[in-house]
């Protein structure tokens, strides 16, 4: 999609710092990080959010999630935990819409709302 931050950045428009990349899916660390490790996973075709979701586009998911394994590996997070969130939408706190998943760790997480 023309003005969306996260399809500049596949694109190349806007520079990145790549963590892994497949065919399907983008993996760069956040320009704010929350935590040592904080590293955003998208897929490559513009998905608005997780409402955005159906049949056509949900196989996207399966990408994302074996690229967030590979992330947590290649960051080395994978032996001591991480956390993974989707904000979706206004009450969810999305600000950028093109879906992505945030993988936290490097520290202990201690704020717990779940
Ligand atoms: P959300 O609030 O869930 O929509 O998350 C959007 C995330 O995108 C925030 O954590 C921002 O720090 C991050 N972000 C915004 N602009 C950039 C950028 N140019 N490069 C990397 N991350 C970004
Ligand atoms: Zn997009």
């Amino acid at each position: 999609m023309e003005n969306c931050l996260f399809c500049r950045i596949i694109k190349g428009e806007i520079p990145s710092t790549k963590v892994y990349e497949d065919e399907h899916v983008y993996a760069f660390k956040d320009i704010n990080p929350a935590t040592p490790v904080h590293v955003l996973v998208v897929p490559k075709v513009h998905i608005d959010s997780i409402e955005a979701l159906n049949d056509n586009n949900i196989e996207n998911t399966t990408h994302i999630h074996r690229a967030i394994k590979k992330v947590a590996e290649i960051t080395g997070i994978n032996k001591d935990g991480y956390r993974v969130i989707i904000n979706c939408g206004k009450d969810g706190g999305q600000t950028v819409f093109h879906l992505h998943y945030h993988v936290l760790g490097g520290t202990k997480l201690t704020e717990k709302i779940i």
